[in-house]
């Protein structure tokens, strides 16, 4: 599913619950990819990028919020077939190497009980899910870098749902890709509106929520996630509501 303009010239896909973004120069340059999905996102974006009129040529880079296997998908594949640069935060590196083993505070079992989990989970798998790859190429970005890639975001870094986890920051357009610092819809639990990632797949929950306070001083209104519709509002709203509902 393409949503175009889910903030200006940034383009949601949304495959099995999960989001990533096509991120659109101001000055005719080309594009950046923001998460890679799974790894049959890779059809979504040539269908995306021919709705939106470009080529697979015009991409330039692709920029990662964290190395969790659903937003790592088609990564290693952009980088070989693309010949463009797999960017992550310098504590994700490792896990970019190996998008299945991270640190996730709680088990995974208990939230079997929760039939959200199993539909999104199979809608993943169907997804290719257990076919990520891992890169041991990728670039190392920095806590306070402003990334030379299209749309030039600014790094805030966000770390908690994973050791290294950035959010990207296009202030020109009021908006902040967050990835998974906080998310519209859990995927764990299937708990909806602002919230963190359950500990099934967050490493330091404590940790994310302290996060939230480097969301809340920026100036946007939109914030984009990794799971679940853009947040609409102000980020101290949002990253208000997501503490208030706390962890799971
Ligand atoms: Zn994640």
């Amino acid at each position: 599913m393409l949503e175009q303009n889910a903030a200006e010239r940034i383009h949601r896909i949304e495959d099995a619950h999960t989001n990533w973004y096509l991120v659109e120069d101001g000055a005719g340059r080309g594009l950046t990819i923001v998460d890679t999905g799974l790894p049959r996102s890779w059809e979504s974006l040539r269908s995306g990028l021919r709705a939106l009129g470009r080529s697979p040529r015009d991409v330039e880079a692709v920029v990662l919020t964290h190395a969790h296997f659903d937003h790592m998908g088609f990564a290693r594949r952009a980088q070989l077939d693309l010949d463009v640069p797999l960017w992550a935060h310098t504590d994700e590196l490792s896990a970019v190497s190996h998008p299945w083993r991270y640190d996730h505070e709680r088990s995974r079992l208990p939230y079997l009980r929760h039939p959200e989990f199993l539909k999104i989970f199979t809608e993943m798998t169907a997804m290719g899910a257990l076919l990520v790859k891992g890169s041991d190429s990728a670039r190392a970005y920095g806590s306070t870098d402003r990334l030379d890639v299209p749309g030039q975001p600014q790094v805030v870094f966000t770390p908690g749902h994973t050791h290294g986890h950035c959010s990207l920051l296009f202030a020109d357009r009021g908006a902040v890709i967050v990835g998974d610092a906080f998310v519209m819809l859990d995927p764990y639990t299937g708990r909806e509106g602002p919230c963190v990632v359950a500990g099934a797949a967050t490493a330091d929950s404590a940790q994310a929520l302290r996060s939230l306070d480097a969301l809340a001083g920026l100036d946007a209104t939109t914030a984009l996630t990794g799971h679940g519709p853009p947040w609409k509002g102000s980020m101290r709203e949002g990253a208000e509501r997501a503490r208030a509902a706390g962890p799971a």
